[in-house]
């Protein structure tokens, strides 16, 4: 299996970026979507998860790792995965390398998103997603065709309960301590390519498949 990792703060378009990624064969893997999925499943996971999530709070480690494994170990060995929000501890990426190596994989490239933190508030302020299909629009950059319905279903579209200003504030702080670390470990590895997130979408995406490349 070939994996390549999208890292940067929230809000940065890890999932918007991710959505092209899909048509061009990678299997988009988003830990968020995952966890949102338990919540509305009411499992015991995601009951565990969702006060945390509300908080801007990661998950455990070992709850994210779990569900990672799980998704690798139930796929053959041909699989390109796209991973979006994950690993974002130092812990986790330890543990992907470990799963990796144990499915002789690799891990490709680490796409490091970069985008200045006022950008990000505006974004997530504005970000609206379909709990139907977990498609992602912003009411004024990237907005539905009809009103607030989804493009793909007419769903109506939700603002998440973490996108309100207060926890995408705590949510910057907590990638600041414990995510951007990560540069540093797969810099060291020669993996990361920097994109320059504060452009316009199709900018954004045309810069990633250019170092995909
Ligand atoms: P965003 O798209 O804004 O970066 P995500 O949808 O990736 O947010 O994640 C939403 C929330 O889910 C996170 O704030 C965190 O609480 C939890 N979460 C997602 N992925 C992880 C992870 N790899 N480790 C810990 N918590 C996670
Ligand atoms: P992440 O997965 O990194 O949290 P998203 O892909 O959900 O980020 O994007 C966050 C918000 O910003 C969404 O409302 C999305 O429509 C919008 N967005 C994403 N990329 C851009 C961009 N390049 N320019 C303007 N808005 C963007």
């Amino acid at each position: 299996m070939k994996a390549v990792v999208l890292l940067g703060p929230p809000g940065a378009g890890k999932g918007t970026v991710a959505e092209v990624l899909s048509e061009k064969g990678y299997r988009h893997v988003s830990t968020g979507d995952l966890l949102r999925a338990q919540i509305k499943e009411q499992t015991p996971l995601g009951l565990e998860a969702k006060a945390l999530m509300e908080q801007g709070k990661f998950v455990p480690d070992n709850v994210v790792v779990g569900m990672i494994r799980d998704l690798i170990s139930n796929t053959d060995g041909s699989a390109n995965f796209l991973l979006d929000g994950f690993p974002r501890t130092l812990v986790q990426a330890q543990k992907l390398d470990e799963l990796i190596a144990s499915e002789n994989g690799t891990i490709e490239r680490v796409i490091l998103l970069r985008c200045p933190d006022k950008v990000i508030v505006k974004r997530l302020s504005g970000r609206r997603s379909c709990p139907e299909c977990g498609a992602v629009y912003h009411m004024l950059y990237n907005p539905p065709k009809n009103g607030e319905v989804c493009d793909n279903d007419a769903t109506a579209l939700i603002q998440r309960s973490d996108d309100k200003e207060e926890t995408i504030l705590n949510r910057l702080s907590v990638y600041a301590e414990q995510t951007a670390p990560l540069i540093g470990f797969y810099a060291e590895k020669g993996l990361v390519r920097e994109v320059n997130a504060d452009q316009s979408i199709a900018d954004v995406r045309a810069d990633v498949m250019e170092q995909l490349a």
